[in-house]
């Protein structure tokens, strides 16, 4: 049984930003992360570029510093390992916190390699593993993705882009100027208000020009090998289809949350929890990153997600010297 002073499960950029703030206040925190550090970022599209300045992506008040004002997947990941070489973290990558349980006021996890005791636990565990579920026959087929990489492979074929907000817009651009023939596929009556304004013109003009197929107030009632059949106003359709991305969100993992004992309001998802201090209603037991916000990811991001360190480290510190 390995002992220390705090754990945070998962090294994103909030789960980092979290360390970075407790060890500030003197206490030896260790990070467990199932993948490797950033590791959703990691997975972004290959060549994403953010919708934040670099200096909004900074934790720790250590600079990113980048030429252009928007950095790209790339720079974010040398930027995260350069803090935690410089803060000197210690992060336990490929290893998965399994359970996490409170027996005397100390917290015991179970990982896949080694047990763990801790006063103070911090979950910052995202959703990015989680995609949402289309409920459409044929939905788990091989050539439905809910992650989109990088467009070359489909150059001439024909994709369908479920969705209307940032992933879906983003992937659709990509794979139109790799030569695909797309055609979204979205519930909503009109454009996304969450789609970012400077990419929003490029998309419709595509879409005024014919060259990305647009399709409002459509729901997917079956994908096949070869098609995608959708229902709207029109009627029903069928889309020829070489491979499907059902950019549909993501969710935190309710079920690893639940078993925290945190408890998690019916319809948000959000979890409960004291938003000066980020505790939840088990002592001891904070939330920091996306989290917070249950299946809302348009409200909390890396720009104000990683604030929560902060307030995690004053509630720790409090009660430490209440302790004393
Ligand atoms: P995450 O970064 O998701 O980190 C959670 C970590 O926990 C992961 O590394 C995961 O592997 C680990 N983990 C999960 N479960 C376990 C477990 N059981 N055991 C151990 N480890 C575990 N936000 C912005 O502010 N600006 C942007 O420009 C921006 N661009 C984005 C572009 C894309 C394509 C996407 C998908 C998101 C973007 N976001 C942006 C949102 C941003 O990625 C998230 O807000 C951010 O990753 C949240 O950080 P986090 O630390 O809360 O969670
Ligand atoms: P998202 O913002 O949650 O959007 C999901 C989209 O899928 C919405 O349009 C939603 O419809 C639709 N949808 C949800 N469930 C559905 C279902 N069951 N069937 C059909 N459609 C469904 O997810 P996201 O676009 O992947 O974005 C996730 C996060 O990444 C956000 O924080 C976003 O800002 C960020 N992001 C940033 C960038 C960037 O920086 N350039 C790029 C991509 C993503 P409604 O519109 O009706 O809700």
């Amino acid at each position: 049984m390995l002992k220390t002073d705090a754990i945070i499960i998962g090294a994103g950029p909030c789960g980092l930003s979290a360390a970075i703030h407790l060890q500030r206040i003197g206490l030896d925190v260790l990070l467990i992360e199932k993948g490797s550090i950033v590791n959703s970022i990691h997975r972004y599209p290959t060549h994403q570029t953010f919708f934040s300045s670099s200096m909004k992506l900074s934790i720790g008040n250590i600079p990113f510093i980048t030429a252009k004002d928007k950095p790209q997947r790339n720079d974010a990941l040398v930027y995260y390992r350069t803090v935690a070489e410089l803060e000197q973290l210690t992060i336990n990558s490929d290893e998965t916190v399994l359970s996490v349980e409170k027996t005397n006021n100390v917290f015991h996890l179970r990982t896949d390699k080694a047990e763990y005791e801790a006063p103070y636990v911090v979950a910052a565990t995202g959703y990015y593993d989680q995609p949402n579920r289309l409920e459409a026959v044929g939905a788990d087929l091989p050539h439905v993705h809910h992650y989109f990489k990088e467009a070359h492979p489909y150059f001439q074929k024909n994709v369908v882009v479920i969705g209307g907000k940032n992933s879906a817009v983003d992937a659709a651009l990509e794979l139109e100027r790799a030569g695909a023939n797309v055609t979204v596929v979205y519930r909503g009556s009109s454009y996304s208000p969450s789609v970012k304004p400077w990419i929003l013109p490029g998309f419709e003009s595509l879409v005024n020009n014919g060259k990305i197929r647009m399709i409002f107030q459509a729901s997917v009632d079956e994908i096949t090998s070869e098609s995608v059949r959708i229902r709207s106003g029109a009627g029903i359709d069928v889309i020829p289809s070489d491979a499907v991305f059902a950019m549909i969100g993501y969710h935190p993992d309710y079920n690893l949350l639940g078993s925290m004992g945190i408890q998690l309001e019916q319809d948000s998802g959000c979890p409960i929890f004291n938003e000066e201090t980020m505790e939840t209603s088990v002592e001891g037991l904070y939330i920091a990153g996306v989290i917070a916000a249950g299946n809302n990811a348009n409200s909390i991001f890396i720009e104000n997600g990683r604030h929560h360190g902060e307030a995690i480290a004053y509630s720790i510190s409090e009660k430490m010297k209440a302790k004393c």
